[in-house]
């Protein structure tokens, strides 16, 4: 296999000087050209193939590139520039790639390369998730370790490339033209494994760390509202990659008198039976503070007031809901002697057309018993 190999640049037809874009896209098309797929049967098609896939592994590596631009194919002082291909894996490992862009699947590295998404259960106020607000949230994210730079390793020494992986974080798995991947267990995905922890972060690569974020709560949020917060997640395992993102969830506290129905409030408001019977103006409680009512005089328990545009906003804009306003008439439990007089008093001036409804039902009960 060593022995008569053509120049890896000749092979993929490129320049010395090819751009990593340049050479991935000439393999590209060559892979394609000479895929044992397209060419059943055809010994030569497959030894072209295997030919291109291993000037890419070397070409599209810039370690193994550099080092094959100085050694060429043999390498020197014992160096094997082929250390690590093993003819099918190797290839499999670009089919991946390839597939995986074409099927538009995560290619090996990319889900490594973003940092965790994180959760923070935010309690609000009712008038807080009616009106916004901006809430200073403490979370717990970890941040960089300076004295390794994130690598984890003590400085002045290097992360391994893990041997099992081959520094990819996947083990590949070939299922007939698919290549299946999982996450390597020795590295953990990350493709290194460090054999001098830094002093700093025990090898975590990172310090959790207290830090205060502002989060904007639009007016309209209810429970169950998720709030995004983009890279305000952990941040990137590799310094290439990019944070996760916070997730705020909103969870509205119950409030003491009103009820919430999406845009609307609602709440109940207990009047005495003189209130009710005679009239009154009330100071109504509402989102935006008291509101007068008039009580019309016989207003009857039930009745339901609506403040028009009292309500809450919808989420993302527009006018606010209303707020309704349920009357109950309390009767009263405990009496004075002078109030129970005068009550006794009342009853025996009630006429047939101060109880209409009352009048009502005892008229049919006598018709159904026939009296
Ligand atoms: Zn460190
Ligand atoms: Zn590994």
């Amino acid at each position: 296999m060593s022995t008569q190999k053509r120049d890896f640049y000749e092979v993929l037809g490129v320049a010395r000087t090819a751009s990593g874009e340049e050479i991935r896209a000439s393999f590209k098309r060559l892979a394609m050209e000479f895929h044992p797929d397209r060419n059943p049967g055809n010994h030569a098609a497959e030894e072209r193939f295997k030919e291109v896939a291993e000037a890419y592994d070397i070409l599209s590596n810039p370690e193994k590139r550099t080092r094959y631009d100085q050694f060429g194919h043999g390498g020197a002082g014992g160096f094997d520039p082929f250390a690590g291909f093993t003819g099918a894996a190797s290839i499999n490992d670009i089919f991946g790639e390839i597939f995986g862009e074409v099927f538009g699947a995560h290619r090996s590295g990319q889900r490594r390369s973003r940092g965790s998404d994180l959760r923070y259960n935010l309690e609000l106020d009712l008038e807080e998730a009616a009106f916004g607000t901006t809430s200073r949230i403490e979370i717990q994210r970890p941040k960089r370790c300076e004295t390794c730079r994130g690598s984890g390793a003590k400085p002045g020494t290097q992360p391994r490339t893990c041997s099992t992986c081959g520094g990819t974080g996947e083990i590949r798995i070939q299922q007939g033209f698919f290549a299946m991947s999982r996450t390597c267990g020795q590295c953990r995905g990350e493709g290194k494994v460090i054999t001098d922890r830094c002093p700093t972060c025990g090898g975590a690569g990172g310090l959790a760390e207290k830090s205060t974020v502002e989060v904007r709560v639009p007016p309209g949020v209810d429970s169950g509202t998720r709030l995004k917060l983009r890279g305000e997640g952990e941040p990137a395992p590799s310094p290439s990659g990019e944070p996760g993102d916070l997730y705020v969830v909103v969870q509205v506290r119950d409030h003491p008198i009103f009820q919430r129905q999406d845009t609307e409030v609602v709440c109940e408001m207990p009047l005495s039976i003189s209130q009710a019977a005679l009239g009154t103006s009330v100071d109504v409680p509402t989102l935006d503070g008291a509101h007068k009512l008039k009580i019309p005089a016989g207003t009857q328990p039930g009745k339901t007031f609506r403040l028009k545009g009292k309500g809450i906003a919808p989420l993302g804009g527009g006018s606010r809901g209303d707020q309704h306003v349920r009357i109950q008439v309390e009767i009263p439990t405990h009496l004075t002697k002078e109030q129970r007089d005068l009550l006794e008093k009342f009853a025996s001036l009630a006429g047939e057309e101060s109880q209409p409804a009352a009048n009502r039902f005892w008229s049919k009960v006598s018709e159904i018993l026939g009296k």
